[in-house]
């Protein structure tokens, strides 16, 4: 996708609006305009990557320093009891929007999320052998 047509690259360019709230001169975080929770947040990177094949990886850190530090502030403030930090990586993945984008999602207990339960549904059972094989192919690349 070119540059100029990625909704957060408009965002960060201020050709569109957004519930900022936090900026600096490397990473952006702005309220999702389609929350799962009240607060739901994006943590981007100012430089355009499509996902973590191609993101610097001094720029992810401070992504991910910054998801840490709003979750952190979510929960001392007493708007969350917890977060759930997630990242849909590529197409496969089901990433929409392709510029790399970090959720911090605010959760409270009793919430409709229900993580743990769709989780528990999707446990699939996977022999020593075949755990023995993936673990070869994952291994030290
Ligand atoms: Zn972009």
């Amino acid at each position: 996708m070119a540059h100029e047509e990625c909704v957060f690259c408009r965002i960060i360019r201020k050709e569109l609006p957004s519930f900022e709230i936090y900026s600096d001169s490397y990473v952006l975080a702005l309220l999702d305009i389609n929350p799962v929770s009240e607060g739901h947040t994006l943590v981007i990177p100012r430089n355009h990557s499509d996902n973590l094949s191609d993101v610097d990886p001094v720029i992810f850190g401070k992504m991910m320093d910054r998801a840490r530090i709003i979750s952190g502030s979510m929960v001392k403030s007493g708007f969350a009891e917890g977060t759930n930090i997630f990242i849909a990586n590529g197409t496969g993945a089901e990433q929409t929007i392709p510029h790399l984008h970090v959720h911090v999602v605010p959760r409270r207990k009793g919430d409709d999320i229900e993580l743990n339960r769709w989780w528990s549904s999707k446990v699939i059972e996977v022999s020593s052998d075949r755990m023995a094989e993936i673990t070869e192919l994952l291994r030290n690349r």
